[in-house]
C-alpha cells in the first residue's frame, strides 16, 4: 500500500463548513485515490485500518547537501519547527502528548527523480531543488509518501518530498511567498498518520490558505495547529497520565526510554497503547513486520 499526499495551491471545494471540534480523519489503508472508500459525514474514510507507527521517537532525517533556493539551516530550522510543532501538544488534563519526533543522522542517497519511486533510505526530508516527479507541479508544495501494511496499516516508511522546484517556499515572517513551515507542518500531520479534514481552519485541510482565517492574520499565525489538529494528536499519541498505572512504570527496564526532551517512558506501552490490536495481529501472522 503507498499513498502519497499532496498540498495543493489551487481551491478545494469544502463541502462541509461547520465548526466542529473534531472533524480530523485518519489515513487508512483504503487509498480513495485507487479504490471505493466508504466515507462517513466529515468526508473521513471509515473503510480499512487506520495507518499506524509501532515505535516511539518517530525519525525523520534530511538529505545531505542540496537546496540552492533556500538557505539550508533556515530550511531545516523551519521544518524542525513543524514536526515539534505537533510533539509539544499538550492535550487534556495539562499532559503532554506521547508523540516524540527525533532528528536522525543526514542521509547521503537523494531520493530518484521518478513518480512512485522510493528513497534507499527511510525517514528522509528531501528539498527538490533539482525537479518535481509528481504531477501538478505548480498546484502541488509538498508531497508525504507513507507506505503501510495493507492490513495492518503498520508504517514501514515515510518520506516528506517539498516543492522548491516551482515554488519559493520562504523561511521569514514577512508575508508574500509561501511560508515553508505552514507547508511542513501540514506535511508532517500527514506523516503521523492524518488525512485531510473538511474543518477549514485545520492545518490538515485540503488546500492551503483557500478557507478559514488560518491565512489572513500573517505567516506565523499560519503556522499554528487549530482545535482540530489538538483534538487529532492527542487522540492518536495520548498523554501516558491517560492510562494511570498502565503507562510507563509497567514495562521492564530494556523497554524504558529516554526522550529527546530527557523524559523517560515506555516503548512496549507505547506499541500497546498506540496501536492496539497489533498484537495480536503479529500473533497470528508471524514476523512480517
Ligand atoms: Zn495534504
Amino acid at each position: 500500500m503507498r499513498l502519497a499526499l499532496r498540498t495543493v495551491l489551487a481551491a478545494a471545494l469544502l463541502l462541509c463548513t461547520e465548526a466542529s471540534a473534531s472533524a480530523f480523519c485518519r489515513t487508512t489503508t483504503c487509498n480513495p485515490g485507487k479504490e471505493a472508500c466508504q466515507v462517513d459525514e466529515k468526508k473521513c474514510v471509515i473503510d480499512g485500518v487506520p495507518a499506524r507507527w509501532t515505535k516511539m521517537p518517530l525519525v525523520f532525517r534530511f538529505k545531505r547537501g542540496g537546496l540552492s533556493t533556500l538557505v539550508r539551516e533556515e530550511a531545516r530550522a523551519a521544518v524542525r519547527a513543524a514536526f515539534y510543532r505537533w510533539s509539544d501538544v499538550v492535550c487534556p488534563g495539562g499532559q503532554r502528548t506521547s508523540l516524540r519526533f527525533v532528528e536522525g543522522e543526514e542521509i547521503d542517497d537523494d531520493k530518484p527523480l521518478e513518480p512512485g519511486a522510493r528513497a534507499r533510505e527511510r525517514y528522509g526530508i528531501f528539498f527538490r531543488d533539482l525537479g518535481w516527479p509528481h504531477k501538478d507541479a505548480d498546484r502541488t508544495y509538498a508531497l508525504t509518501t507513507l507506505d503501510f501494511g495493507t492490513r495492518s496499516g503498520i508504517v514501514t516508511y515515510a518520506d516528506i518530498e517539498l516543492n522548491t522546484t516551482a515554488h519559493t517556499l520562504s523561511t521569514g515572517d514577512s508575508d508574500g511567498d509561501v511560508d515553508l513551515q505552514t507547508v511542513a507542518t501540514h506535511e508532517v500531520g500527514h506523516y503521523i498518520g492524518l488525512a485531510h479534514s473538511v474543518e477549514e481552519n485545520s492545518i490538515m485541510a485540503e488546500a492551503l490558505c483557500e478557507g478559514g482565517d488560518r491565512c489572513a492574520r500573517g505567516k506565523v499565525a499560519a503556522r499554528r495547529l487549530a482545535q482540530d489538529d489538538l483534538d487529532a494528536v492527542c487522540a492518536l499519541y495520548p498523554s501516558w497520565a491517560t492510562y494511570g498505572d498502565d503507562a510507563p512504570q509497567g514495562c521492564a527496564a530494556a523497554a524504558r526510554r529516554r526522550g529527546p526532551d530527557g523524559e523517560e517512558w515506555c516503548v512496549a506501552a507505547a506499541l500497546s497503547v498506540i496501536i492496539g490490536a497489533v498484537g495480536a495481529l503479529r500473533r497470528r501472522r508471524g514476523a512480517r513486520w
